[in-house]
């Protein structure tokens, strides 16, 4: 399945929440979803019922569009979430959060997760030393990010750094902005992932 390439504003306001999915524009008062919060199309505005199976579906959605995974893929998270031990919604969470893009964005390494992807695939960044382009990348505790000495004085790496610098950093990761790099030093705990879901809906949706 191709990846969506449509206009990515439409998504937040079908799901009826800010996704985060362009970057700085999202917290100025451009953002599409502050000034129409209507489901779009013609019909958004109309009232609708969702059933039990649709609310699920959404939920799934939205974090699907959230992290901009692809279905399939998606299914593999939740597969190896609930082979994991403990609650398989917040592992679910954990694995869609140490994803290599997803760190690259809680870094503050890039504006938007979808820019985190394309610098990921551009190879701008190595884990523990190895250049890795794979923005699924599942990173793992002990990783340390870096942005390659190549890619450091590229114009738009530099704005980002400086943009890094004010930004508050996931409580997991550590950022060392000396060395152009950042380390997973533990697993999220659920209140610390402030990805908008109730991820045991999504459970629900699979387990039917
Ligand atoms: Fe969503 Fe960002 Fe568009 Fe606002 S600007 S609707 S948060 S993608």
């Amino acid at each position: 399945m191709a990846r969506y390439t449509g206009p990515v504003c439409r998504l937040c306001r079908r799901e009826g929440v800010k996704l985060y999915l362009k970057g700085e524009r999202c917290f100025s008062e451009k953002c599409a979803i502050d000034r129409r919060p209507t489901p779009p199309g013609q019909h958004g505005q109309g009232r609708r019922r969702n059933s039990e199976y649709g609310l699920q579906l959404r939920e799934k959605q939205k974090a699907r569009r959230y992290y901009g995974v692809l279905e399939k893929q998606f299914e593999s998270y939740y597969d190896e979430a609930a082979r994991r031990q403990g609650i398989t919604g917040d592992n679910l969470l954990r694995i869609l959060e140490s994803r290599l893009d997803n760190v690259v964005y809680r870094l503050g390494f890039a504006a938007s997760r979808k820019e985190a992807r394309q610098l990921v695939r551009h190879g701008h960044f190595d884990v523990n030393g190895h250049r890795v382009d794979i923005p699924s990348y599942l990173t793992k505790v002990g990783d340390v990010i870096q942005i390659r000495e190549k890619s450091r004085q590229a114009g738009r790496i530099k704005e980002l750094l400086e943009a890094a610098e004010s930004k508050t950093i996931a409580p997991w990761l550590e950022l060392d902005l000396a060395n152009f790099s950042g380390k997973v030093t533990r697993l999220p705990e659920r209140d610390e992932i402030d990805t908008p879901v109730a991820e045991q809906m999504i459970i629900e949706h699979y387990s039917r």
